[in-house]
């Protein structure tokens, strides 16, 4: 069977359990070498076939997993991240599904969710956003009209921005003509979970500067929002006052 597996944000024990598993048992790996930590081939098989997707096309892709279904028991497509995010997978699902071979997914820690912990930051604060928007500029993937980064600013959530970190003089002039505040907080982090990872926080601003000072320009995400800095109001789940489904609250008058 073909595993697509998510092999989270970098660092190599953060796949799941399932994920690195299977990279055990896998006759043949195909990973994308541009972003797929290589410390995580490490502990495949010693004659396991290993294959880098940066220089093929997906013909190829497809065309290396249609072979490796026939030879062994166990085939992994290595994604960085989660393989759901700019993935590219529906197109090998779709190609696999007309050649009716078997697959599944294994799902994996995304880098989004990395740079979060890095920063040490929650994205849904009460009182600050309660949503996430996670979107990107349009590069050569084009962006469909009504996902423009001035229409998802004008919401003022947070927001994680995938493959735009080369492109901040423009992402910070547009998140500013959806209507962020300038001062709104903003943060790049690169390689999160990766030994080499970086982060700086600033503001909306002053990306275009803080990008420059970290001197990166990919594998780099943007986050957006009060969630970075600033007052939030402490949750209702937790509060002595506020009752719930598994406990009372602690008010002597109630
Ligand atoms: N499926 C992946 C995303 C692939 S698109 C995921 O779930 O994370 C590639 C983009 O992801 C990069 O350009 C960068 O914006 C982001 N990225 C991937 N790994 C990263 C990491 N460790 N730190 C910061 N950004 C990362």
């Amino acid at each position: 069977m073909i595993h697509f597996v998510g092999a989270g944000p970098g660092a190599k024990d953060l796949i799941t359990v399932r994920g690195a598993d299977l990279i055990k048992r896998a006759g043949m790996i195909v990973y994308a070498g541009s972003l797929v930590n290589p410390a995580l081939l490490e502990d495949a098989k010693p004659e396991c076939e290993i294959h880098d997707s940066a220089t093929l096309t997906l013909e190829e892709v497809v065309a290396l997993l249609r072979a490796s279904a026939g030879k062994y028991e166990t085939v992994v497509r290595l994604h960085t991240g989660d393989p759901s995010l700019y993935g590219a997978i529906r197109e090998q699902m779709d190609a696999l599904d007309a050649l009716g071979l078997a697959y599944e997914i294994v799902p994996g820690v995304s880098s989004f969710l990395a740079a979060a912990a890095a920063l040490k930051k929650e994205y849904t604060l009460p009182s600050v956003s309660q949503t996430l928007i996670i979107s990107r500029l349009a590069g050569r993937t084009p962006v469909p009209e009504g996902e423009a980064l001035e229409a998802l600013a004008a919401h003022g959530a947070s927001m994680a921005l995938f493959l735009s970190a080369g492109m901040l003089p423009e992402l910070s002039a547009r998140l500013l003509a959806g209507g962020y505040a300038p001062e709104t907080p903003a943060a790049i982090v690169y390689k999160a979970s990766w030994p080499d990872e970086r982060r700086i926080i600033g503001t909306v601003r002053d990306l275009p500067i803080m990008g420059e000072k970290l001197g990166v320009k990919s594998t780099a995400l943007v986050l957006i929002g009060g969630f970075l800095d600033g007052p939030y109001d402490r949750s209702r789940l937790y509060d002595p006052a506020f009752s719930h489904g598994y406990r009372m609250a602690n008010d002597p008058n109630l």
